[in-house]
């Protein structure tokens, strides 16, 4: 395999290294050590301080959202922008299984069931056709929302996953959703700097989430953000994340089963340093997926690109290979030499704990779970 060599000794030259390459690695070269210090000093390290609330307007100015909270991870966000909408105890959330065990959890983390549908190739994000395939042969409008047919049960809403930062096609989402009465929650976890018809992702549906965890776009270690549009909803974000205590001078009352989900602000003023780089790490990658992209044209192996409409921002990179034997053989090439690469998820309803989950064929999702590797994606 040729160009398998070929393509190393691309990644090797375009960051510069013969040592190991990781998939994606945190670039710190701003204020990152400045804020550090200064939160240090100032002794408010922990669930009070300027930088959660600098990091959280950051967040509104970037994404355009009325409203951001900032929470311990990612998945916290997701568990969360679920309850707000009204997920409950045995009712059904419609998502992808072709996505990280994150999506899949945060339903269940609410007592609540998934139905796995399928991707479409293009996006490799939820399909609203499948969504709307399946609510017309399952769904039934009633006066308090949409019932599954099949197990008697509310599908109280639908979280699309935003694939390595390729935007699903929300237009579409969103009407289906609409016309089915399901409110929409996206998966913008890896989509930070992605756009959809010139709206940041995760401002589109209801309420979304997103990770500032050590491998996303930026970081803050470990984090999280609530993003919505619903200022109303914005405040039953803070308030459930921060336990739940009505505001008092010293009294202790709890009037909700709350959560003790604050990002810490030793965290937000890593965040904070982080996102003033988020452009420069934007430009960067988008640099390297044109390198890609002309690299590996006429390779025989597709490198992934964004779809008109939208503007990705080229989180994790892949490439699209023939078969699985052709899979196999460029992941061992690649890791042999030290170059990381990895397959995309096992679906989730191969997962024990996801494998009695109702779904429906999944062609497009078994099919690119065959193909797709992410390669070698780091901001220089
Ligand atoms: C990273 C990720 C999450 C969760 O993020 P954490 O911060 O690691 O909890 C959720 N969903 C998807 C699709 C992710 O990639």
């Amino acid at each position: 395999m040729e160009s398998i060599q070929d393509m190393i000794s691309f990644v090797r030259e375009h960051f510069n290294s013969d040592k190991f390459i990781p998939l994606h690695e945190p670039r710190f070269r701003g204020n990152e050590k400045k804020y550090l210090a200064e939160t240090i000093d100032s002794t408010f390290v922990s669930s009070v301080g300027t930088f959660v609330d600098q990091f959280e307007n950051m967040m509104q100015n970037i994404t355009g959202a009325e409203k951001s909270v900032a929470v311990v991870n990612g998945t916290s966000s997701l568990q969360v922008a679920l309850r707000l909408v009204g997920v409950k105890k045995d009712e059904e959330v419609i998502t992808q299984a072709l996505t990280f065990i994150a999506t899949a959890n945060a339903i269940a983390y609410n007592n609540a069931v998934p139905i796995f549908l399928d991707v479409d190739l293009d996006t490799m994000g939820l399909s609203p056709k499948a969504v709307k395939a399946f609510l017309e042969e399952y769904g039934e409008l009633r006066e308090n929302g949409c019932y599954n047919k099949s197990t008697g049960r509310r599908i109280a809403a639908c979280m699309p996953m935003h694939t390595f930062g390729f935007p699903v096609h929300l237009d579409e989402m969103i009407r289906v959703c609409n016309q089915w009465k399901i409110p929409l929650v996206e998966d913008a976890a890896e989509s930070l700097g992605s756009f959809y018809k010139g709206k940041h992702t995760g401002t589109i549906g209801l309420v979304s989430g997103f990770s500032f965890n050590g491998n996303k776009v930026v970081t803050s270690g470990g984090g999280g953000a609530i993003v919505t549009n619903d200022i109303q909803l914005g405040i039953q974000a803070k308030y459930l994340t921060t336990t739940a205590k009505k505001p008092h001078p010293y009294e202790f009352f709890h009037d909700d089963m709350g959560y003790n989900f604050r990002m810490p602000n030793l965290n937000a003023a890593l965040a904070c340093a982080q996102l003033e780089s988020l452009e420069g790490f934007l430009a960067d990658k988008r640099i390297l997926a044109e390198k890609y992209t002309s690299f590996f044209k006429d390779s025989g192996i597709k490198f992934r690109q964004e779809i008109p409409y939208t503007k990705a921002n080229y989180w994790l990179m892949c490439v699209e290979l023939n078969n699985k034997t052709e899979r196999e053989e460029f992941l061992k090439n690649t890791n042999d030499c030290g170059v990381m690469t990895r397959p995309i998820w096992n679906l989730m309803y191969r997962l024990p704990m996801y494998a009695h989950c109702q779904r429906d064929a999944q062609k497009n999702a078994a099919y690119l779970e065959e193909r797709i590797v992410n390669i070698p994606s780091s901001a220089r």
